[in-house]
C-alpha cells in the first residue's frame, strides 16, 4: 500500500492531503495555538512545524531544536493532529521517533546531498514510518530520484514527494522557480507516489500562494503544504508566505479540486478530443520523421558537394518565416522557438550522422 492510498483515506477533503503549521516551531505557545486553530478550521490532515531549520545562511533563526519535540508531542495530543518534521540526519530521526512524530520529511538541502540522505536511510532502516521528499534545491530529478530510491531500499511503504521549486539567481516572480516540467515528469516516472505541492516555498509570499496551489491541483497533485502561523508578519522565519490558519481556510474554499483519475468511459467528450490530440500527434510524427528523411538526404548531397551543413542565413531565413507565419496561428512565439530549435537541432544530428557515415 503506497502513502498515497494511505494518506487519501485519511484526507479531510476529496481533493487532496492539506499539510499546515508553522515554518518553524517557535515557543510551545505558538505552536499549541497554531495547532487548535487548524483544527478549528477543520481542513489539515498533518501537522507541520519545522524544529532542525537548515538555514541558507548563518546568524539567522536555525531552529528550536530537540527542545520543540515536546511542544509537537503536546498538541497531537491536545488535537489529535498528526504530526510531521523535517529530518536531515540519524539523531534527528531517532528525537523524532522518541516524540511520535508521525511522519518524517526530508528538505530540499537534504536531497541534494546523497551522504546526508545515506545517513537519514540509515536510521530509518526497520521503522517504516511516512517519509515525505522534497525536491532538491537544485534542477535535477535524478538526484530526487535517487533520494527516493535511498529511502525506499530500507523497506519504507510509504513514501511521498513535495514538490517545493528549485533555486535560480535572480528570479524575481517567484522564491524558487517552480519549473513544472520537471515536477511533472517526477511525477510520471512515480506516478503511484503521493505528490504534493507546497506553494509557500515555491511562492516565497502569500499573493501568489493560491494561484500556485491551483496550478497544482489542475496537474493533478495529491495535497498541498502550505505554511500558517497565527502572527505570519512576526515569524521567526518565512514571514512572507505564511498565512493565518483562517487565511489558509479561505484559500482552500477558492481551489477548485480536480479528479485526475476520474472514469474516462463518463466523459465521452473528453475521451473523443483525446482521440483527436492522439491522431494529430501520430501525424505529426510521421511528418517529422519525413522531413529528417529529406534532412539526410540534403546531408549526402552537401556531403558530395563539400557545403556544410550549419548556414546562419538559411537558419535565420526560417526562423523569421515561421515567426510571420505564426502570427495568425496562436502559438506562442517561445514555443516557436523552442520547438525550431529542436526540430533544426535533430536535422543537423541526422545530417552529421550521414555526413560522417
Ligand atoms: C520548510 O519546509 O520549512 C523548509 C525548510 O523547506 P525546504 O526544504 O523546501 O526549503
Ligand atoms: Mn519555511
Amino acid at each position: 500500500m503506497t502513502i498515497k492510498n494511505n494518506f487519501i483515506k485519511s484526507t479531510k477533503r476529496a481533493g487532496g492531503i492539506i499539510i499546515s503549521g508553522p515554518c518553524s516551531a517557535e515557543t510551545e505557545e505558538q505552536v499549541m495555538q497554531t495547532a487548535k486553530r487548524l483544527v478549528d478550521i477543520d481542513a489539515v490532515d498533518l501537522f507541520r512545524a519545522g524544529i532542525w531549520k537548515p538555514r541558507t545562511r548563518p546568524g539567522m533563526f536555525e531552529g528550536i531544536g530537540a527542545a520543540a519535540l515536546p511542544w509537537l508531542l503536546s498538541a497531537k495530543k491536545e488535537t489529535g493532529l498528526k504530526t510531521t518534521v523535517e529530518v536531515a540526519t540519524a539523531k534527528q530521526v531517532e528525537d523524532a521517533l522518541k516524540f511520535e512524530v508521525d511522519v518524517l520529511w526530508i528538505g530540499a538541502r537534504t536531497t541534494v546531498n546523497p551522504f546526508s540522505v545515506q545517513e537519514v536511510a540509515d536510521a530509518l532502516k526497520g521503522v517504516n514510518i511516512p517519509v515525505l521528499i522534497k525536491n532538491p534545491i537544485n534542477p535535477d530529478i535524478d538526484l530526487w530520484q535517487g533520494a527516493l530510491e535511498r529511502i525506499e531500499k530500507t523497506g519504507t511503504q510509504n513514501i511521498g514527494l513535495i514538490h517545493r521549486g528549485f533555486s535560480s539567481y535572480g528570479n524575481a516572480e517567484y522564491r524558487n522557480a517552480p519549473m513544472w516540467h520537471l515536477a511533472i515528469e517526477m511525477k510520471r516516472r512515480n506516478s503511484d507516489r503521493l505528490f504534493i505541492c507546497d506553494p509557500s516555498h515555491i511562492g516565497g509570499r502569500r499573493d501568489i500562494l493560491l494561484e500556485i496551489s491551483q496550478k497544482s491541483i489542475d496537474l493533478g497533485y495529491d495535497g498541498l503544504m502550505i505554511e500558517s502561523h497565527i502572527t505570519p508578519d512576526i515569524a521567526w522565519s518565512d514571514a512572507a508566505q505564511q498565512i493565518t490558519p483562517e487565511a489558509l481556510k479561505e484559500l482552500l474554499e477558492k481551489i477548485i479540486w480536480r479528479k485526475e483519475n476520474a472514469e474516462i468511459s463518463e466523459h465521452l467528450t473528453l475521451q473523443k478530443l483525446r482521440n483527436q490530440i492522439d491522431q494529430l500527434d501520430d501525424e505529426l510524427l510521421q511528418i517529422l520523421s519525413k522531413r529528417m528523411q529529406i534532412a539526410d538526404t540534403i546531408g549526402a548531397y552537401k556531403k558530395e558537394n563539400n557545403i556544410t551543413i550549419f548556414q546562419a542565413s538559411r537558419w535565420n531565413d526560417i526562423l523569421t518565416k515561421v515567426y510571420a507565419k505564426n502570427q495568425s496561428l496562436g502559438l506562442s512565439d517561445d514555443f516557436i522557438k523552442k520547438y525550431f530549435e529542436a526540430v533544426h537541432l535533430e536535422s543537423i544530428n541526422h545530417q552529421n550522422k550521414v555526413m560522417n557515415s
